[in-house]
């Protein structure tokens, strides 16, 4: 997991320098599809299926500004100075999975955008400091949704963490809304992902093929860590 992983932050910190504006998601793509395969992991992302839709067909998702997530990398969709763009990604190696997701903000953006991207990363680290062993994945859950609505932003519909391991996604369901003391039981060793997925004007979604994006039009922000439980402060596997 630790191994993974470490390609997954490695490749999130690259990108730093990789976007900017012109870019296009596809060779944002390009480019972690070849660190990916140097590092001698596989794209996780890269074929993985749910039914009705087609094998999703890049290493990562391109998820720029109202697009919460799963977007799709394309030749025609260059990044402007302004925009914000999610980047997940998922590898395989040596049998494991890894998976984590960063906002980036492309050359210079709004202070609404600023805001949101820093009340996304908050959520995650709030998140993640309630993840230990004996606690409650609402415990998690709570310390996420709590903070984001009382910020006055709004958590996506329909889209959580999960466990992760030898399957991209595995249980228990690791909501961003929820109830301290309820939900599963976290263990030392368990690993998960966690990952506010938060907009500026609505919680609703609208689906459309594998991307989702939020249904007023505004923006929207995602981060995600996998992370292992131990009896203190969890591990960030994800982090480079
Ligand atoms: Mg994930």
């Amino acid at each position: 997991m630790r191994e993974s992983n470490r390609i997954v932050g490695l490749l999130l910190h690259k990108l730093d320098d990789i976007i900017k504006p012109g870019i296009s998601t596809y060779t944002i793509n390009k480019f972690a599809d070849e660190l990916i395969r140097n590092e001698g992991g596989e794209p996780a992302f890269k074929g993985y299926t749910i039914p009705g839709l087609p094998p999703f067909p890049a290493a990562i998702c391109s998820s720029p500004n109202s697009c919460i997530v799963h977007g799709i990398p394309s030749k025609k969709q260059l990044l402007q100075e302004g925009d914000i763009i999610g980047i997940d990604v998922g590898v395989y190696k040596n049998g494991f999975y890894g998976d984590a997701a960063k906002t980036f903000q492309v050359g210079e953006i709004s202070d609404k955008a600023v805001a949101l991207m820093a009340i996304t990363k908050e959520a995650l680290r709030r998140g993640i400091a309630q993840a230990r062993d004996g606690a409650r994945v609402g415990d998690i859950s709570h310390a996420i949704g709590s903070y984001v609505t009382s910020q006055g932003y709004f958590i996506a519909d329909d889209l959580t963490g999960h466990g992760i391991g030898t399957s991209l996604h595995e249980d228990p369901v690791v909501p961003n809304i929820g109830r301290k003391g309820k939900g599963p039981r976290l263990k030392k060793g368990m690993t998960i992902a966690i990952e506010p997925m938060v907009n500026i004007g609505t919680n609703r979604v609208i689906e459309n093929g594998w991307e989702f994006y939020v249904a007023d039009g505004t923006l929207s922000a995602h981060f995600e860590h996998t992370i292992l439980i131990t009896e203190n402060e969890a591990e960030l596997l994800t982090e480079y």
